[in-house]
């Protein structure tokens, strides 16, 4: 048995990297381990370096775990339903054996049809998937609509699946919106399409930018915070 193993150190995958410069453990949404040693460093050292971390990741993976015990069912990697909160859709999920590799959609009865052969992690990109096409079908003519509304015209509007930020909007006039705004409520959608088009006129966090977003929608500061409070709420297929 190797010194590592009996440290009673939870199962990790080990990466070696040529930029990192310390030893660093990241968890997945998932729970899965993954500890990135620099290029240089000597193995020998790894069992001291992790029995120092050990504490700290145990409190970690048992939040992690708590936190999937108390989710809903809507919020797992299999959710059995999905709700876009921001345009009032409720999609049934099922799984079945007759279902092809990719989720058969059914429009009139918001169903999706999954394959329950297939991994959860496989079902939860066809999810993600089918969540960016809905997005690509809602969000930029909202967005369009809010901008003449509110008298902002931006360049052009991409959906991405950005994993730390909302929307973005380029020196160009390019707005990037995240699919996951779907799952907010509409007025938080509504402020992040403000905050973007804002950005169009102040490429920054100044005074002047929060001014005009407060000319706009003067009570953007209970939607800014709830943006932020955001992620930590969205469903597990949505992001791991
Ligand atoms: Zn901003």
């Amino acid at each position: 048995m190797s010194a590592v193993e009996n440290l009673d150190f939870p199962d990790y995958e080990l990466r070696i990297s040529r930029r990192a410069r310390h030893l660093r453990i990241k968890v997945s949404p998932l729970g899965e381990v993954v500890v990135v040693i620099p290029a240089g460093m000597d193995p020998a050292m790894l069992p001291a370096l992790l029995v120092k971390k050990r504490a700290w990741l145990q409190s970690v993976l048992q939040r992690l775990t708590e936190r999937q015990r108390s989710a809903p069912a809507s919020h797992s990697l299999c959710p059995d339903r999905i709700e876009l909160v921001a345009i009032d859709e409720t999609w049934q999920v099922e799984y079945t054996s007759q279902s092809k590799h990719k989720p058969t959609i059914s429009i009139p009865d918001r169903r999706l049809i999954l394959n329950v052969a297939l991994s959860s992690r496989s079902n939860a990109d066809h999810l993600r998937a089918w969540l960016q096409q809905r997005a690509r079908q809602v969000l930029p003519a909202w967005l369009q609509r809010t901008s003449e509304e509110v008298g902002l015209p931006f360049t052009k509007v991409q959906i991405r699946g950005q994993k730390t930020r909302w929307g973005s909007c380029s020196s160009q006039g390019t707005i990037s919106l995240n699919r996951n705004l779907l799952l907010l409520p509409a007025s938080t959608v509504r402020y992040l399409f403000i905050h973007e088009l804002c950005h169009t006129q102040h490429m920054n966090h100044s005074a002047d930018f929060w001014q005009l977003v407060a000319e706009v929608m003067p009570d953007y500061q209970q939607h800014e915070n709830r943006l932020r409070n955001a992620t930590r709420r969205l469903p597990l297929w949505a992001y791991a």
